[in-house]
Order: structure tokens, then sequence, then C-alpha cells
């Protein structure tokens, strides 16, 4: 059968590996670490660094198609890959979607709204910057960035030196704070073909700038529910995009501004594993593989939970519930902050009613 190849081996790509070997692929994960959650489940652990030209060579000729489960890739890597096998999704969605100012830069240009922002490469800028968006705002690194990582708030311009010195030198990026409701994001898919199917969107709740849980339905309005999925559907379109992607949303009075884009399966999709007959994770290995997409229908309702570092601890007590379906990522060490598992808690059908 045909060999699928992931850059990166987290818990994205152990769930892409399991959902390629249901579909009859192997997978050949690539990634630095000797004991990463996905080389317990693919069918072969590269392990090696991205600098490794070598290795990256290797990686190419044995797999049939390249796809990747993080955004930070160094380009010199995907350079040497892409002349080698097709990368999907395309190189050129990961480069836009690397920097957060190409990434709103692109998102304005398809006439979708994001917070106000500007460019800050030094204090000078940061000043300038303040003009644009005013306080309170939040001062993020351009590159790199996940979890809440690499961002400063600034309650009051007095902020300023504080925050520019919190990034250290990175190029960086000022965005006005945006006062939403509530977060949603929608898990998108596209085809080789061109379809496009998106699941329904979930309701996010972060916990110290990480994802707590994700509640499907999300609280939208029937206008903000379609708009969500259609402005998704833009994004995929306009980049001609092959494989899942997560886009994150404020809502506001105002209507849905876009926060990010994310061109890989994402946690906030994590959801369908248990409310979908087609997950996240199986939506993407077709669309990668140039199969037809599923339809992305929802079945039931669900909440998902992240386990985080000590959560591991209510593990036992998480298996002892009804209609909680655990997915652990395999990691031997514990630590503070660190994404260990999550349990998708689905909502039983009721039950039938008898008419008298
Ligand atoms: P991820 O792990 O999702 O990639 P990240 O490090 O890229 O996270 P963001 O998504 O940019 O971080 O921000 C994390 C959270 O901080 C958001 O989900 C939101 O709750 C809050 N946040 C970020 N930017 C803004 C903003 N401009 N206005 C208000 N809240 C914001
Ligand atoms: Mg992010
Ligand atoms: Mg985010």
């Amino acid at each position: 059968g045909a060999v699928i190849g992931i850059l990166g081996g987290g818990q994205l790509g152990r769930m892409l590996s399991v959902a390629a070997s249901r579909l009859g692929f192997k997978t050949y994960v690539f990634d630095p670490g000797t004991d990463c959650p996905a080389s317990h489940v693919a069918d072969q652990h590269i392990q090696a660094n991205y600098d490794d030209a070598d290795a990256l060579k290797r990686f190419a000729d044995a797999v049939d198609v390249i796809t990747y489960e993080f955004e930070n890739i160094p380009t010199s890597a995907l350079d040497m890959l892409e002349g080698l096998r097709v990368i999907r999704p395309s190189r050129e969605a990961l480069r836009i979607s690397q920097d957060r100012i190409t990434e709103k830069d692109f998102l304005t240009s398809l006439g979708l709204k994001v917070a106000p922002y500007a460019n800050v490469e030094n204090a000078d800028d940061l000043e300038a910057a303040l003009q644009v968006t005013g306080t309170p705002s939040i001062l993020k690194t351009r590159r790199f960035g996940y979890d809440g990582k690499g961002q400063a708030r600034l309650q009051s311009p007095e902020d300023a030196a504080q925050a520019w010195a919190d990034m250290a030198g990175a190029p960086s990026v000022l965005e006005g704070f945006v006062d939403f409701s509530h977060e949603v994001s929608v898990i998108g898919a596209r085809s080789a073909d061109g379809e496009v199917a998106c699941f329904d969107p979930g309701e996010n709740v972060h916990l110290d700038g990480i994802l707590h849980t994700t509640t499907v339905p999300a609280t939208l309005t029937a206008s903000h529910r379609m708009d969500a999925v259609l402005l998704t559907a833009n994004i995929l379109n306009a980049l001609d995009y092959v494989g899942v992607m997560g886009v994150e949303l404020f809502v506001t009075p105002q209507g849905l501004i876009v926060n990010e884009i994310a061109p890989r399966v994402h946690n906030s999709g994590h959801w369908t594993q248990n409310g979908c007959t087609v997950d996240q994770f199986e939506q993407h290995i077709r669309a990668v593989a140039g199969w037809p997409l599923g339809d992305g229908v929802r079945h039931s309702d669900v909440v998902m939970e992240n386990l985080i570092g000590d959560d591991m601890n209510r593990v036992e007590a998480i298996a002892r519930e009804s209609n909680a379906a655990l997915h652990l990522y395999g990691k031997a060490e514990v630590k503070a902050g660190r994404k260990m598992g999550h349990v998708n808690r689905v909502v039983p059908p009721q039950p039938t009613k008898i008419k008298r």
C-alpha cells in the first residue's frame, strides 16, 4: 500500500498515523525525538534533525506523499523535500501561516476581519504600533508561538518596555485586544478535487493560554454559524488547500473575527473522533491521499477536555465514567503544561419516547 510521510511525531502525528493505518496506509514519521508519541504507532520512525539532508532524502524517497502535524518546520527542510515529493497541504499554505503578519495580510486580502495589528521589530515600532491598536493589546512573536507562548499583554502604554523585553528581540506583531464574548473554531477540509467539508464549529475555552475544552454545538446564531463555515471554505479555496485546517474565531456583536489559522489537524477538532463518523484525522489522510472526503456530519453532542500535566491523576476516575472516550498520547514524562491526552464526553442519545 501507499506510504504517507508525516513531519512531526507529536500527538497529532500519532493520531494521523492511527487513522492512516485504519485506511490501509503505512506511515513513516520524521521526528528528532527518540521516544515521540507517533513513533509508537507509526510503521517507521525516522529519527533525525530537520537539517539532516541525508535523512530528509531517505524519508522522501521512502514515502508517496508528505504531510505535517505542526507548522514550525524549518523552511530549509521544506525547500529540500518539495523538490522530491508532493507536500500536502502546500508549501504556500504553510509559508503564509508560519508568520502571523503574512497570515493576517492574507486574511485581510480575502475581506475577512482580523484584530487591528502592526509589525514590531524594535521599541520605536512598538510606540508606533500602539497608535494603531491602542490598549489593551497583545504583543506576539510573529513565528514559533503556540499555547500562548511568546506573548505579552499590554494593559496600558506604560507596559510597552517590559512587553518588548519579553519578546527577546524576536520580530513581533502587536494586536488590539478583541472584546469577544467567546471563541469558536471551524475544522475545515478540502480534497485534491476541490471538494470542501467543514465540521460543525466548536466552542473553545482556554486556561493559561492553553485550550481547555471544546464544546459542540457551539453557542452561535444561525447566521454566525453559516458565516464561520463559509469563511473557512473561502480560506481553503483561496489557498487551493488540500488537507484539514483549523480556523480560530472570536465571536463579537460585530461579527466573527479571525484569530489565527493552523494548516493541520487541530486540538479543537479532537471532539470529531467521537462525534462524527469520519473524524478530522481520517479526513486529513483522505485529502492527502487524494481520496473523497467524509461528509463531516456530527452525530452527537460532545465536550472535549484536554488532559494537561497532573490531569493525568484523574485518568482512572474518567475511565469509570460512562460515555467518556479517553485518548492518551503515551508520553512517558508528565510535565506541567504538557498535553498528555484528552477525553471526549459524548452526550448519550435520549431514551426513545414511547407513545401511549
Ligand atoms: P495556539 O496554541 O492556539 O496556536 P497561540 O500561541 O498561537 O495558540 P493565540 O491563539 O494567538 O496563541 O492566542 C491564545 C489565546 O489568547 C486565544 O485563543 C485568545 O483566548 C487569546 N487572544 C489571543 N489574541 C487575542 C486578541 N487579539 N484579543 C483577545 N484575546 C486574544
Ligand atoms: Mg497558534
Ligand atoms: Mg490559537
